[in-house]
């Protein structure tokens, strides 16, 4: 008996003693770990000359024995060696196993949550089961082994005999679970059970899942039958498919109902939360192929960590070439999940090709299209939802403004959500412009670490005071985000006339039934703490300038008692109830001064 590692020891107990009331998931995990490895030898045997298979008899089969309570699982797929059944069953190959053992010393009991969030994929088998046995043949290999576990303390490893390549997983269901409903109906051990899970969950998978299914058919009449002859019927038992094969991404989204796009979502990601936004196009001509997007409903859990990886999944006529194709996302989008498949993608990519591909450019490009002018739609429809999104992921699209220098404003500037000081919400920048008074010239905010704070700064009521509203920036990203930007392109603002002759003409039009004119107007945007905001009329810059002066005497013994604290000391002209503020000359505001200073630990 060999024994688990800790942490696959420690996922098996939560899995036996779980309360999770999802268990079913279990087969729509075994089927997809079936259909994976039909994927790798598909794949193999469409670039590998020397692998010889026909697609077409790649097929996964379920099967069950009610009598001894067993449910099989069957692939002819690329199977397994001892040291794979060792290396793959013997530990968690999740990604997520790390997180899980760290989050899980934290929350136990809490399991409901961990089991969605992981996808904890072969395991969950011992959710129902009481014994899990894995009989598999290596492609290309005469030898067959068997994997054997109660899930408690270890499992064995020995020869077995399987007459071709691929992998039997063979569960004992435990008697309390299948939902034995007292009239002999068994969820996980019955043909109505199983082929309804199957729908249910793997519906979509790209092979034939196959079942025995008992079928009712009219007998032949005989030939001798007369008039009086009274038809017969029989049951019968035949090999079925039971799920649609037909990827979801092929179909029409009309075709494809909501909440079997959520089950492919969360099944094929491994998220436990059905998606915000679900994108599904198809592009025809020189360039074919089907797209099916994803927009989560929260942020993975490892999204801001280096080990995070993006990327869609990349199909060509059904085969998967790449599971994280990085290229077809820009990092900005990277939280994206989903599909693109197209059979003018050469099969022999590679990761290095990839880079210059042209038409996985032009693939790339229409995606982010895609993906911007989804998220406008929910921006306009469903802000609720958009304000959520943007708390999930609104830092990932603040960083893509940032780390292009600015060069990506134009295409993420409008998808940003900032805390109005004067509405109370969050408003685009497009909104700010809009609800601006004629004579306001810039964009001003104020960035610091609390709204509160901010909201009752000096320089920022200075600024509420002349009816000017100001965005308050919380986030460390944000004031970065801003000067990357310099400045917002607003579009159809209310024109502005320069001289009275042509303001009054206008009014004029207006007055006779013409439409306002408006005009696109570049804004600066303006950091209330630094520099100069030039917002004093002339008569108020005057007064300041006389009051320095005469006070000059108190500002020198002022400077000098704080002597290197500050550069200098003088009357402003932005302040309204305030007696006095703290301002800087240079690019940066002391809010981004002590962000630069933080210890980056
Ligand atoms: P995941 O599918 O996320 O990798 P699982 O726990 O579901 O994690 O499976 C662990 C590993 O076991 C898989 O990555 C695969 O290598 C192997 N495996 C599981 N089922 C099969 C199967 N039917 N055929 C071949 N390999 C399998
Ligand atoms: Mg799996």
């Amino acid at each position: 008996m060999r024994k688990f590692k800790t942490e696959s020891k420690k996922l098996l107990d939560l899995m036996i003693n779980s309360i999770y009331t999802n268990k079913e998931i279990f087969l729509r995990e075994l089927i997809s770990n079936a259909s994976d490895a039909v994927d790798k030898l598909n794949f193999k045997s469409l670039t590998d000359n020397d692998v010889d298979i026909d697609s077409a008899d790649l097929a996964i089969r379920v099967s069950f024995d009610k009598d001894n309570r067993t449910l099989t699982i069957s692939d002819n797929g690329i199977g397994m060696t001892a040291e794979e059944l060792e290396k793959n069953l013997g530990t968690i190959a999740h990604s997520g196993s790390q997180e899980f053992k760290t989050e899980n010393a934290e929350s136990q009991g809490n399991d409901v949550d961990i089991i969605g969030q992981f996808g904890v994929g072969f395991y969950s088998a011992f959710m129902v089961a009481s014994r899990v046995r894995v009989v598999s043949r290596a492609f290309g290999s005469d030898e067959a082994n068997m994997w054997e576990s109660d899930g408690l303390e270890g499992y064995t490893i020995e020869p077995a005999e399987r007459a071709t390549h691929g992998t039997d997983v063979i569960l004992t269901i435990r008697e309390d679970e299948g939902g034995e409903d007292g009239e002999g109906f068994d969820a996980y051990l019955s043909e109505w059970g199983l082929k309804n899970l199957i729908k249910q969950y793997s519906n979509y998978v790209r092979y034939p899942i196959q079942m025995m299914v008992t079928k009712h058919r009219q007998k032949p009449t005989p030939v001798d039958a007369d008039e009086n002859y009274q038809p017969e019927w029989e049951d019968y038992q035949e090999l079925d498919t039971v799920n649609s094969m037909t990827p979801i991404w092929k179909k029409r989204a009309s075709e494809v109902e909501q909440k079997d796009y959520n089950e492919f979502y969360k099944s094929t990601f491994h998220d436990f939360e059905d998606p915000a936004r679900t994108i599904s196009f198809h592009a025809e001509g020189t360039l074919e192929y089907d797209a099916l997007l994803f927009i989560p409903g929260r942020a993975p859990f490892d999204l801001y960590s280096k080990d995070y990886e993006k990327g869609l999944s990349l199909y060509s006529s059904n085969v998967l070439i790449m599971e994280k194709c990085a290229d077809l996302l820009p990092d900005y989008f990277n939280f994206v999940r989903g599909v693109v498949d197209s059979a003018d993608v050469s099969l022999n990519i590679s990761r290095e090709t990839l880079q210059q591909n042209r038409q996985l450019r032009a693939i790339a490009k229409r995606v982010e299209k895609k993906i911007s002018s989804d998220l406008e739609d929910m921006r306009d429809n469903d802000r609720e939802a958009y304000e959520k999104f943007f708390e999930n992921f609104g830092r990932g699209l603040k960083y893509g403004i940032y780390s292009s220098y600015g060069m990506k404003a134009d295409e993420l500037a409008d998808l940003l959500l900032l805390y109005s000081a004067k509405e109370q919400k969050m408003v685009t920048l497009a909104e700010y412009a809009k609800a601006m008074p004629a004579d306001q010239k810039a964009i001003y905010y104020a960035s610091g670490d609390s709204r509160e704070r901010l909201s009752k700064m000096p320089v920022v009521t200075g600024v509420l005071a002349r009816g000017y509203d100001v965005l308050l920036l919380t986030a460390d990203v944000d004031e970065f985000t801003f000067q990357a930007m310099h400045s917002y392109k607003a579009q159809g603002l209310p024109k502005v006339y320069e001289d009275d002759a042509a303001r009054e003409a206008a009014e004029k039009a207006v007055a006779d039934g013409a439409e306002p004119e408006t005009e696109d107007r570049t804004l600066e945007l303006k950091n209330v703490a630094t520099g100069d905001l030039d917002l004093a009329t002339e008569d108020e810059k005057k007064d300041a300038e006389e009051a320095t002066k005469e006070n000059e005497s108190l500002f020198t013994a002022m400077k000098d008692a704080l002597g290197d604290k500050v550069e200098k000391v003088a009357v402003s002209a932005r302040l309204t109830d305030a007696p006095a503020c703290i301002t800087t000359e240079g690019p940066l505001s002391l809010e981004m001064e002590r962000v630069l200073r933080r210890d980056p630990s």
